[in-house]
């Protein structure tokens, strides 16, 4: 073996997302189960950079897995991508002694870590934990589904709502550049339809979603829509359609950061569970700058600037799915 791992550090960065304690129980318990000590870093990049850590035990990470958040704090660090605040993160872990780091978040602590371990010759796993589900190479990230189903009982009950007063809502959901929260969510609620920066422009799609005749058989409408996918903001499909139909009642419902918190799901737990465990097995076996992932039910490791580069598409099934149930 070129090296032994004999201590690790551990942070949480980016946006917080549910399932992230579960990754952060999984990872300590499975590296003290190799006998690998475990440096927990407090604020993501910000905290290596000015030393936030902590040893931690098994007793550190009891009773947190239902927890939404992350018992880490994250922290967005405009230092860490220049080179001096890079050098500083690297002089925590020798100071530290840590001799590989695992990053939990998206595709921004990705990058992040790519260039520390490029620049320093560190091992790196990443360990995919956004809402978002944006990452290529695995089929889910950590706090997707428990996003997903909070939005599904925000939807549900905006549905009384619009149904009782006759409205159209337009309901906007993260996701950033991705689809994949606004077109299952859409699914799921019996929507209308969904506005996804996948497929077409916005303008597009809402003059699909107007010639599909939405008020044919229906007295209300609910369309998602994926924020970021309308240039001006989900309010000027609103006044569009309120243009175009005076008659009818026309709302925006924005349900920003409520989507990010709450207790996982059994889903994002299993999920996180099993990738903190998958995480320490790749430096077992000496992996580098990898994501660990799941495909098809399986663990896979990815290398780190694939998950980063490569785009993850929607399931073209899933937007036609929502086409014909919709009318
Ligand atoms: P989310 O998907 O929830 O937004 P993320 O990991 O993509 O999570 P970002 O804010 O994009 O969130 O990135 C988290 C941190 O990673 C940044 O605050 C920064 O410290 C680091 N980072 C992001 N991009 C770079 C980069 N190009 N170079 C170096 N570090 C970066």
């Amino acid at each position: 073996m070129e090296y032994t791992i004999k201590t690790i550090g551990v942070l949480t960065s980016g946006g917080d997302a549910p399932g992230m304690n579960a990754a952060i129980r999984a990872v300590t318990r499975a590296a003290l189960n190799n006998n690998i000590r475990v440096k927990a870093i407090f604020r993501g990049y910000k905290g290596l950079i000015t030393g936030e850590v902590k040893e931690f035990h098994t007793e550190d990470v009891s009773n947190i897995i239902q927890r939404g958040g992350t018992i880490l704090k994250t922290a967005r660090s405009d230092e860490f991508k220049t080179t001096e605040g890079r050098q500083l993160a690297y002089e925590t872990l020798r100071r530290e002694e840590i001799d590989a780091l695992i990053v939990i978040g998206g595709d921004g602590t990705f990058t992040g870590g790519t260039l520390l371990a490029r620049e320093y010759n560190i091992p790196i796993v990443g360990i995919p934990g956004t809402v978002d589900n944006d990452l290529w190479g695995t089929d889910a990230t950590i706090g997707y589904d428990t996003s997903l189903n909070t939005i599904m009982d925000c939807v549900d009950k905006i549905r009384d709502t619009a149904t009782s007063h006759e409205r159209v809502f337009f309901v906007e959901v993260m996701g950033r550049n991705a689809g994949f929260l606004a077109l299952n969510s859409a699914i799921a609620c019996g929507c209308e339809a969904a506005i996804i920066p996948e497929r077409k422009t916005a303008e597009e799609q809402l003059e699909h979603f107007i010639g599909s005749g939405f008020r044919k058989s229906k007295n209300s409408s609910i369309v998602i829509v994926a924020e970021n996918s309308v240039p001006g903001g989900t309010q000027v499909l609103a006044d569009t359609l309120k243009e175009r139909h005076p008659e009818y009642d026309v709302r925006v419902t924005i349900l920003g950061h409520l989507q990010r918190g709450g207790s996982p799901t059994a889903n994002d737990r299993i999920l996180a569970s099993r990738l903190g465990v998958a995480a320490i097995n790749a430096l077992l076996e000496e992996q580098r700058s990898i994501m660990v992932g799941v495909q098809n039910e399986e663990i896979v490791y990815v290398p780190l600037a694939k998950a980063i580069h490569q785009r993850k598409d929607v399931q073209s099934d899933k937007v036609t799915a929502l086409q014909i149930l919709s009318i």
